[in-house]
């Protein structure tokens, strides 16, 4: 009987999972600028086949043993990069799958696991083909001023397939709130003079968190600012948190715990987080980083001093935590965790426009304040900031020539230059000098 017992056992093991039919759920669709996710739910992980077809242009999934499990509906199944989608199940068990393209696409297909509120998927992202050779046209006029913009990149969290946090109350998505944020943030900065913001997300879909800096890259970002609304197990947390990357630990197992959870938002990318070239890439990070760490948490200190007076902020200081999404040699960086959606009361702040207007607008008077205190050379505000000098200086008691220097940032060899000074000595209280502008 026990042997009996044993041998039905191992039957049922080694029956194949794929025995049972994979049931398709529903499918939806994701459009970025650059690429379209098709994203089948699935009740169980699913072997599948993608290959292309042209003549027209299609690209064909092949579902080994599944079936719709109900009429899926294909009308919403059309953007920049799909012109249809159609479906049959074949007399071998497989559901074919068809969508018709615009354009021919490179394709890239991975399962997801349960996650985000979603159960098993398939994800096929169809990236547009490189139109290889023909260098891109330089950009017009804009180069051609003489002082550019200092330009921002605001980053907002998660989106697509990655809803981020949720709120227990209305259930709201971190993903609608950060990017809402994001849009008025980068709405005030445009407005003011000397500065652009990019979005390095323009709607409901995925970034992976490297590309989010390399599309900062592109665009010569000054300064990258990836905003967030994050839920934390206390429902109690509470406030504005400001972090830098660390690369020595977390200072605080808030700041742990987050960096985990952002980080992991990755995994809906289909991409393993331990990246190969990290070695090579933490060797350069080192070599480069320290500048551009120094001037994000002086960039950052602004930002938290203004949210400070928003209202009560999270944490005493500026925190720090090893998030993937900071990790850009040498672009400074930070996260603005706007506020905890896991608390009922900022759950429903962040979601109200008014409110998220003054988030906006505290984290732009903090990032003007500190280009103003430090322009990237060649930089309208650069040269706002010189014009706005005064071009002379009468010396005080107790004055040096070396403070006075100092004071109007200019070196101290061009001081004296331009007032003729050899010896430092014979300067006198109530001389007037002459403050070069360059
Ligand atoms: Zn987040």
């Amino acid at each position: 009987m026990k042997r009996l017992q044993q041998s039905l056992i191992l039957w049922l093991v080694l029956l194949p999972l794929s025995a049972f039919a994979a049931q398709i759920q529903g499918v939806r669709l994701w459009t970025a600028p650059d690429h379209t996710r098709v994203v089948f739910d699935v009740d169980q992980a699913i072997e599948h086949r993608v290959f292309s077809l042209s003549g027209p242009e299609r690209l064909v999934i092949d579902l080994s043993k599944a079936h719709a499990g109900r009429k899926l509906d294909t009308a919403q199944m059309h953007d920049r990069h799909i012109s249809g989608m159609r479906y049959a199940e074949r007399k071998d068990g497989t559901l074919r799958v068809v969508l018709d393209l615009k354009q021919p696409v490179n394709p890239k297909s991975f399962l997801l696991r349960p996650g985000g509120g979603y159960g098993h998927r398939l994800v096929i992202d169809l990236y547009e083909k490189q139109a290889g050779g023909r260098p891109k046209v330089a950009k017009s006029a804009r180069n051609i001023r003489k002082w550019r913009d200092v330009v921002v990149a605001v980053d907002a969290g998660h989106g697509g397939e990655d809803p981020g946090a949720q709120g227990r109350v209305r259930h709201t998505k971190e993903k609608v709130v950060t990017l809402q944020i994001a849009r008025r943030l980068k709405r005030l900065i445009d407005a003011r003079p000397g500065m652009r913001a990019v979005l390095t997300r323009k709607g409901d879909y995925y970034v992976g968190l490297r590309k989010r800096m390399q599309l900062a890259r592109r665009d010569k970002a000054d300064l990258f600012i990836s905003i967030h609304a994050d839920a934390f197990r206390d429902q109690r947390a509470r406030g504005a948190s400001v972090f830098v990357l660390s690369r020595h630990g977390a200072s605080s197992e808030a700041a742990r715990w987050l960096a985990a959870r952002e980080n992991a938002a990755d995994l809906v990318g289909g991409v393993s987080l331990d990246d190969k070239d990290d070695m090579l890439a933490s060797v350069l990070l080192d070599l480069s980083q320290s500048a551009a760490q120094e001037a994000s948490l002086a960039a950052a200190q602004k930002v938290y001093r203004n949210l400070g007076r928003l209202g009560k902020v999270h944490a005493r200081r500026i925190q720090r935590a090893a998030f993937v999404v900071l990790k850009s040699p040498d672009i400074p960086s930070m996260l603005i965790e706007t506020g905890f959606i896991s608390n009922p009361t900022e759950e429903a702040n962040l979601s109200n426009p008014a409110y998220q207007e003054r988030l906006a607008r505290a984290i732009a008077d903090g990032v003007e304040r500190y280009f103003r205190e430090a322009p990237p050379p060649g930089t309208l505000l650069a040269k706002l900031e010189r014009d706005r000098r005064p071009q002379e200086h009468v010396i005080a008691r107790g004055e040096t020539l070396s403070v006075i220097a100092q004071r109007y940032r200019v070196s101290l060899a061009r001081l004296r230059q331009v007032n003729r000074i050899r010896n430092d000595r014979r300067i006198r209280v109530g001389q007037v000098l002459r403050i070069p502008r360059t």
